[in-house]
């Protein structure tokens, strides 16, 4: 049995995929249209494709976390603002802006507005940014 550290569940998996009880996921889609639901869980599937991710739904944010979160997601009424959290800058246009925090650590702001900005660039960002998130970047 694994005990989450966060919201103090019990699994039969170590760093089983689950989402944090910490805060309430659908307080986040409660006022907007079923279209961000749509945006949301096309991303969601996307995340999941990775690996065991932790689910964290905090106040203003929804963040994707391995042993740190490596990505996050704020549904708006007519998209998801979000970051994903590269060891590089990476200049590309989808890229609204991109703070460095410190060398290996660059935040990379996006907008999701249609099911199909979750494409093959997207689903590469959130690779990269989920091996960030395994700290495998580390030496
Ligand atoms: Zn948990």
């Amino acid at each position: 049995m694994w005990k989450c550290p966060r919201c103090k569940r019990t699994f039969a998996n170590r760093n089983q995929t689950h989402t944090c009880g910490l805060h309430d996921l659908e307080s986040h889609f409660r006022d907007k249209p079923p279209e961000i639901r749509a945006l949301y869980d096309a991303v969601l599937a996307a995340v999941l494709a990775l690996g065991p991710v932790t689910v964290l739904p905090e106040k203003t944010r929804i963040a994707f976390h391995v042993r740190m979160s490596f990505a996050q997601v704020t549904p708006k009424m007519g998209w998801l603002d979000g970051h994903v959290v590269l060891a590089r800058r990476l200049e590309h246009p989808r890229f609204r802006s991109i703070q460095t925090f410190s060398p290996r650590n660059h935040l990379h702001t996006f907008r999701i507005s249609a099911l199909a900005d979750v494409d093959d660039d997207f689903r590469a960002w959130l690779a990269e940014a989920y091996a960030v998130g395994e700290q495998r970047h580390l030496p």
